[in-house]
């Protein structure tokens, strides 16, 4: 059993500094944005940054399907207002292909907010037909879809949300899911208890399908089960207890894909990938 696990590193200084970044804390995995993730425009990755990008990550071991890009944080596809939405679009499509040219296999977004304008269909409808959109632009890279606490008016918090989606993807060999745990606790499926994770991934097979699922966001959650509060925490030190952990680590469902830290202490990261491989 194989298990790729990495953080969500820095790209600070260029996309090769990320590889580096997550070579330096032990990882076979790792995440990174390829953009400024607070601006709208980036300038288009300079050809020697993507060359260089590529070349490191084979002289250092690291296999494209476990790095996973993260999509900026101001994209909202299923915005009900026009003109955040053809921003929206527009830079998603830049994500994707920047993804692409830098030879990797996955995008991991946040699905959207409905802003309370729009019915929560009409909503999913929209993401679904603008991942077909960037999908039909870009080749080779799928479109994961990270399940969501439930904040505000964010949707993609129910399996049912993300299944909606993926039954309006065209292509779904480009369509998957990313598993944030601290996001799927806060939504309510209470993975802190042996009996909770077992519904809880019960049910993803039931509504989603193992199937469709590429990555996981491994956190540990400052809030409880049900909060719709998006805190993550440090490994062990919030409420998803200790055993989640073990868990994870012996379920060979998550096997062959990164498994990706976003814990609030990057001084940590390089600790909790070692304690996770000792589980
Ligand atoms: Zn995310
Ligand atoms: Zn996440």
């Amino acid at each position: 059993m194989t298990k790729y696990i990495g953080a969500h590193v820095s790209a600070s200084g260029g996309v090769g500094n990320a590889i580096l970044n997550a070579e330096a804390i032990g990882a076979n995995a790792f995440a990174l944005f390829t953009r400024n993730q607070r601006s709208w425009v980036s300038k288009p990755l300079p050809q020697l940054e993507i060359d260089g990008f590529r070349a490191l990550l084979v002289d250092r071991g690291f296999r494209p399907e476990m790095v996973l890009p993260h999509d900026s944080y101001l994209i909202n596809l299923g915005s009900p207002d026009e003109e955040t939405l053809q921003k929206s679009r527009a830079a998603f499509l830049d994500e994707m292909y920047r993804a692409q040219q830098l030879g990797l296999t996955m995008l991991n977004f946040h699905p959207g907010s409905h802003l309370n304008r729009i019915s929560e269909e009409e909503c999913l409808d929209q993401i679904a037909r603008e991942v077909n959109l960037a999908l039909s632009k870009t080749e080779g890279v799928t479109a994961v879809i990270e399940n969501t606490a439930g904040q505000g008016t964010n949707l993609g918090w129910k399996f049912e949300h993300i299944a909606r989606i993926i039954e309006g993807v065209d292509d779904k060999s480009r369509v998957g899911v990313c598993i944030d745990t601290c996001h799927t606790l806060a939504a309510g499926y209470d993975l802190s208890t042996e009996m909770g994770y077992q519904f809880c991934f019960d049910e993803f097979e039931r509504v989603v399908g193992f199937k469709y699922l590429r990555a996981v966001h491994l956190n540990d959650s400052k809030k409880g089960a049900g909060s719709h509060v998006d805190r993550h925490e440090s490994l062990g030190l919030g409420m998803m207890g200790r055993d989640f952990f073990a868990r994870l680590m012996h379920d060979s469902r998550f096997d062959d894909m990164p498994i990706i830290l976003e814990t609030p202490d990057p001084m940590r990261w390089a600790d909790e990938i070692k304690w996770l491989r000792s589980l």
